[in-house]
């Protein structure tokens, strides 16, 4: 029998033209999820609220907001409780690694358990900086581990001139989900992670012109691993470097790493956005 032009037709020739008109209004603005923000920071003390309620508008429909002291996860949990599109990760910088005790832990395991409480971070170990001593920073990094193991939530680790420690640590958690944020390691110990199942984010320094070792992690990486973040308010991607970041330069470094691959920034938006919902698991 001849197929007639029936209810059904009509039906997918409307949602097709609904589709290219939701494509056409994408092209003007792809969506973006900054995977690693700090809108608690001073830094946004005078325009936070006008600030983070535009960024919808500006093609950010997620952000993930990572604490750095037990303050800052308390305000990382608030923020996530009064804007729809961010989520919290909660837990103690490695620069902070000496607040660490007994109470300030249970403080961190009772945030965690809060709605949308995604993840716990950032921690790690910074041996460039070296605000708190290593063997602190060591012990710290191993407690926010262990909760993340027991609550089974993903971890954002905070890797700076310490490489080796932070494999190590890497290893000892095998059941653990995690990003190395703002990489900064080689391609030998990107391709350790990745075997690992680890992701890895890249932020601004992946735009400068000095970048050597990031873009040829991005060149080389799976595709599934990768995310992407601003670290706001700090590491300005190129050509921003020196003011305060914020998420909307997500696309400069969207468009670096588009290059990079040899793709397209939307590709780059669209990928990236389905990684960190998988990742952290944002509905
Ligand atoms: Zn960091
Ligand atoms: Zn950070």
């Amino acid at each position: 029998m001849r197929h007639c032009f029936s209810v059904l037709d009509m039906i997918s020739y409307t949602e097709n033209n609904f589709k290219s008109f939701l494509h056409y209004d994408r092209m003007i603005e792809d969506m973006y999820f900054d995977t690693h923000a700090h809108y608690d920071d001073k830094a946004f003390d005078e325009d936070r609220d006008s600030l983070i309620a535009a960024l919808p508008g500006e093609g950010i429909s997620l952000v993930l907001n990572a604490s750095s002291d037990l303050e800052s996860s308390v305000q990382s949990v608030a923020l996530a409780e009064k804007y729809p599109f961010i989520y919290a990760a909660v837990g103690i910088h490695p620069h902070e690694a000496s607040t660490m005790n007994d109470e300030v832990l249970a403080e961190i395991r009772a945030l965690a358990a809060k709605n949308k409480v995604v993840a716990i971070g950032e921690i790690g170990l910074d041996y460039y900086y070296d605000h708190s001593p290593r063997e602190v920073q060591r012990e710290t990094f191993r407690l926010q581990m262990a909760l993340a193991q027991e609550l089974s939530l993903p971890v954002i680790v905070h890797n700076r001139d310490a490489h080796e420690d932070s494999m190590e640590m890497v290893r000892a958690f095998p059941g653990i989900k995690g990003v190395f944020h703002c990489y900064s390691g080689s391609v030998e110990m990107a391709r350790e992670l990745i075997k690992l199942g680890w992701h890895l984010s890249f932020a601004g320094p992946v735009t400068f012109k000095n970048a050597r070792k990031a873009p040829e992690v991005v060149a080389s990486m799976p595709e599934d691993r990768l995310m992407i973040e601003t670290d706001c308010p700090y590491l300005s991607p190129v050509p921003l470097r020196g003011r305060r970041n914020d998420s909307r330069n997500i696309k400069h470094i969207a468009a670096r790493i588009a290059e990079i691959r040899g793709t397209t920034a939307e590709h780059i938006a669209e990928v990236t956005m389905q990684n960190g919902k998988r990742f952290f698991g944002i509905d």
